[in-house]
Formats: C-alpha cells, structure tokens, sequence
C-alpha cells in the first residue's frame, strides 16, 4: 500500500502481514527541496543519536554517529534509522501500532532534520544560525514526517513558556524549563567561583548541572511525544534549543581553568549570558535587543575564545526570542 501525503515529502509503504502477521512500515523521506541539501544527510546523524538517546522507554538502542544508522528496540519492534531519511518499522501488532511508533520516532527526530540553511533545526532554534535568525525554518512549519499540515501562525520564541501554559502537557514543558533552572542556578555558582579564579570543587558542580540537565530533557522529551497536536509538540524544539545554549556557557566554563583571562571581560560576558536567560523567562523583548548590542559591543575587542563562547550563548538566546516558530 502506497500513500503520499498532501505535500508529497514522504512516502509511507505499509507491508501488512510479513511476518506471521506483523506488520511493517517503510517511511522515506524525501531529500527534495525545501528539507536539507542535495548530496547531504537527511539527518544530522550527532543530533539523531542524541535525540534517540533521550527516549527513555526503547528496550535497547544502537547508534552510530560514523555510520549514521540506528536501531532500536521497542516493545518487540525493531526500528531502524538510517541518515539518509529512511526509518523501517518492524513487527508492529498492526496499522496503529506501526504509525504510532512512526510518529514518535519521526517527532523525536524533527530537530535533527537540515533546515534550508543545511544544519540541523536544533541549531537553527538555538539562535545559533544567522540565515534563519529572524525567519521560520522551513522543516520546522512543514515537517517532512507524517501527515502533519503547514502550520498557520507563529509566536516569537520568546513567547513559548506563555503559549505552552494552553497545552495539555504543559507540565512537561514547564518541568523541562524548572530543570534548566536548576542547572543555570549551578552555573551561578561556577559563576561566583570564576570571578576569583577560584577552580576548585568545580568537576562536583558540574556533575549535578549534568544530572538537572538529564532529567529536563527527560521532561523535555516526554512533552514532545505527548503532546496532542504535532505543531504543539514542535514547541519542545524550542527548549531543545535553549538546554544547547546553557550546555555550550557550562562548556566554555569548563575550559577556562585552562585559560588566562581578565575577570571584567569574563564578567561582561557572564552577565550577557544569565540576563539573556532571564529576559527569555519574562520575555523581554527590549531587553534582547539590549542584548544583541551588548553582545556587538564585546566583541569590538580580542578575547579568549571560552569568555567568548559565553557571551555567544547570551546572544544566541536573545536572538532566539526575537526568531519566529511556527505553532
Ligand atoms: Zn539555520
Ligand atoms: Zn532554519
């Protein structure tokens, strides 16, 4: 059985009783303009690995980054993912059972598929992309998955804790930014210990900003599954985006006990980067703007790349509030 969708970006081969009645399904997905690139990955494969990683429920996962295939098992189905855009569903109970699993596979990995800009949305929703720093992303309004429809407006990023509050699964949402916070509040204290060059105890803090930022994605990728509506469930690429800023400042943190800087930049920066945070808290629009200057001034002069990586992070998130989603 053959089907294509309204936008003809995916075709779906169900294979009814194969084996001894099971059923598998065969998505491919196209790699035809306007999704990624010709000659490129349908997927990212880093980011495909990570985001199959976060689902908490499969029996067991294989995946490699080298040779961007996946395979996972799931309640007796086997689930295969390859780079290039196919994903096989194996001895599925039946028709359901085979989408519903092909939903959740192809939501999980909505952020690991190339924008138009050739990287993967993830890093488009982070702000980290100039190209698509002020429009929708493409694979983000028209996902090459499912039968999803275009989406018919958008919010600003800045707006997502807001529009969430009418979802269903905004616990999940919320929860996943209440761990984030947890895991800036350590930052802040790295934070305190940098402004006196002070290294010590510093492998401990990061070990429990690790473990709070485990546990949002875990909330964060239990919203996007969950979540009713597709476009809604989208949302959740937005936090994606925002736990890859504050991993990037912990990161650059990390590295400066390697490092000779000034403590004044290293304190620009710092407060670049945890005003951004907090401006996207209350969405303070004015305030990125603010940012956005801020962050131009900085770099006027020479300094070490992790005080800049920082600073970068603050940047990336204000531009991220200000950027376009689709809903
Ligand atoms: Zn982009
Ligand atoms: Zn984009």
């Amino acid at each position: 059985m053959n089907e294509d969708t309204g936008r003809s970006k995916i075709t779906f081969q169900i294979h009814p009783c194969t084996e001894d009645g099971f059923v598998t399904i065969e998505a491919k997905l196209y790699l035809g303009s306007p999704f990624g690139r010709p000659g490129e990955d349908f997927f990212d494969t880093k980011q495909m690995c990570s985001a199959l990683r976060r689902i908490w429920f499969f029996d067991s996962l294989r995946c490699s980054e080298e040779m961007g295939y996946a395979l996972a098992q799931w309640e007796g189905k086997r689930i295969h993912v390859f780079k290039g855009g196919k994903i096989i569903i194996r001895r599925a109970k039946d028709n359901e059972d085979a989408r519903k699993t092909l939903v959740i596979v192809g939501r999980t990995l909505w952020g690991s598929i190339p924008c138009s800009c050739g990287r993967p949305l993830v890093q488009c929703a982070s702000g980290d992309c100039d190209e698509c720093s002020d429009k929708v992303c493409e694979s983000h309004a028209f996902p090459p998955f499912v039968e999803i429809p275009g989406s018919s407006s958008q919010i600003k990023g800045g707006e997502a804790l807001e529009f969430v509050k009418g979802i269903a699964t905004k616990d999940h949402y919320q929860n996943a930014f209440n761990k984030l916070g947890e895991f800036v509040s350590v930052l802040k204290e790295i934070d305190k210990k940098m402004v006196n060059k002070d290294f010590s105890d510093l492998d401990a803090l990061i070990e429990s900003a690790e473990e709070s930022m485990e546990e949002a994605c875990a909330s964060g990728t239990r919203f996007i599954i969950e979540t009713p509506k597709d476009h809604h469930a989208a949302m959740g690429i937005i936090f994606l985006g925002m736990a890859e800023d504050l991993w990037t400042i912990m990161d650059a943190m990390h590295l400066m006990k390697n490092i000779s800087f000034e403590v004044e930049e290293y304190k620009i920066a710092s407060e670049l980067a945890f005003d951004s945070y907090e401006a996207f808290l209350r969405n303070d629009q004015a305030k990125a703007g603010e940012i956005k200057n801020r962050f131009k001034e900085f770099m006027r002069e020479k300094h070490p790349n992790p005080v800049i990586e920082i600073a970068r992070a603050g940047y990336h998130i204000a531009r991220m509030m200000t950027k376009p989603f689709p809903v």
